[in-house]
């Protein structure tokens, strides 16, 4: 089976079953989990799985499952979703509002997994018509948001004897029917840093016989970010940027200690690695500036998801292949950061942005209260996943080898 034939048939598939996912995606929406606590979120693909002849195995610490499709000698390919929900509260006014307090679906995690779901029902059809040249790995992947989900996907031979791996995130300022592409660098590495700052106390009167300490901490705020910008390549695009910050209880008392946390995001692998070391030397600098002690802790987050440009091309053939001609948009990278990353230090493969936004809609950012799809996503994003791992298998070939041109394949 060959491009023509596989449009009919996932046109007839989601005929058939796009009514059931999107009820499908409710439910998950209804009930979202945090990371690592996705045992309802297992168990419902796990069913599904089932009922479709598949064998799913979940993960030992009963989150997260890996299930494969399809047998023979031909390559294995590996598609990727994450299943897990943010510590947000879902702040829409819909029929399937969240209902566990302060969690959401905001970062659309259960429209990739619906869509992997439907891709891997899609795949098992194939599999017993006999049209499947090789075998489909899926990863229904816990804690993408902690992060970490990947590396415990990796520790359970998740990617063992996998050849290539894709994924996708949807992306709200891309509309339905088109998919974002990039080779290089696709998303950013993402850290956290912790401060503490910390003083003898005192009288706001008397800021001279003690040490300022808030205000020592706001000129850490600023003066570390400014800082960086003339120490850093600004190619690199390093960016400390804080999201917390806490100190004292009383207008006229000069706290004892205080905290500040943020996010550094970094495009550039090379100032990633020199990040930390150079915070620690210019915080304790401004601190001792103003008589305050100041500790760090700083979290290595993800890498940035760097797209093997064999791989891209392959999403780009399978987009247009499922959506048609012009559904393949350029993307950018952004300063997210993603842990699909940690498998592609290991194997190639690409990350891909779903369009999500209905034409000419809002387009409400992931990590809001208010995110919601175009529910027409959902199809679309199986086509696209159904299309990439069959053209990825159509290819014949390892990672290495020589293709056959891809246009002898349409
Ligand atoms: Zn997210
Ligand atoms: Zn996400």
């Amino acid at each position: 089976m060959r491009g023509r034939e596989l449009r009919g048939e996932l046109d007839a598939f989601l005929a058939e079953n796009e009514q059931d996912l999107v009820a499908f995606r409710r439910d998950l929406h209804m009930h979202p989990e945090l990371a690592f606590a996705e045992y309802r979120t297992t168990q419902k693909i796990a069913d599904r799985l089932t009922a479709a002849g598949l064998h799913p195995s979940v993960l030992p610490r009963g989150t997260g499952l890996i299930c494969e499709v399809g047998s023979g000698d031909g390559p294995t390919i590996a598609l990727r979703a994450d299943i897990d929900a943010l510590a947000l509260p879902d702040e829409k006014d819909v029929p399937y509002r969240s209902t566990v307090q302060g969690v959401c679906h905001a970062c659309g995690h259960d429209v990739h997994t619906t869509i992997l779901l439907g891709t891997s029902m899609f795949l098992a059809r194939q599999a017993r018509e006999g049209l499947l040249p090789g075998r489909v790995r899926l990863l229904f992947q816990p804690a993408e948001e902690l992060p970490g989900g990947a590396l415990e996907v990796m520790a359970h031979g998740g990617i063992s004897g996998v050849d290539r791996i894709f994924g996708l995130h949807c992306d709200p300022r891309v509309d339905i029917g088109q998919v974002g592409l990039k080779a290089g660098p696709i998303t950013s590495a993402c850290d956290k840093l912790a401060i503490r700052v910390s003083g003898p106390g005192g009288h706001t009167a008397r800021p001279h016989l003690t040490a300022d300490l808030v205000f020592a901490l706001a000129k850490i705020l600023t003066e570390l970010p400014a800082a960086l910008s003339r120490r850093v390549d600004p190619r690199s695009s390093l960016s400390l940027v804080w999201g917390r910050v806490e100190a004292g209880s009383a207008a006229n008392a000069i706290p004892d200690d205080g905290i500040a946390e943020g996010t550094v995001r970094c495009l550039d692998e090379a100032a990633w690695h020199a990040a930390p070391d150079l915070i620690k030397a210019l915080l304790e600098s401004v601190a001792s500036a103003y008589g305050v002690e100041a500790t760090m802790d700083y979290s290595r987050g993800v890498p940035p998801v760097v797209n093997d440009e064999e791989s891209v091309q392959m999403l780009a053939e399978a987009a247009e292949r499922a959506l048609g001609a012009g559904a393949v948009v350029p993307t950018q990278q952004s300063l997210g950061g993603e842990d699909f990353a940690w498998y592609l230090e290991s194997i190639p493969g690409a990350f891909a942005r779903l369009g999500t936004r209905s034409p000419g809609g809002l387009d409400h950012d992931i990590h809001q209260g208010t995110f919601d799809v175009d529910e027409s996503a959902i199809g679309h994003g199986v086509r696209f996943m159904a299309a990439t791992a069959l053209t990825a298998l159509w290819e014949g070939h390892r990672p290495g080898q020589v293709a056959e041109p891809l246009a002898e394949l349409i």
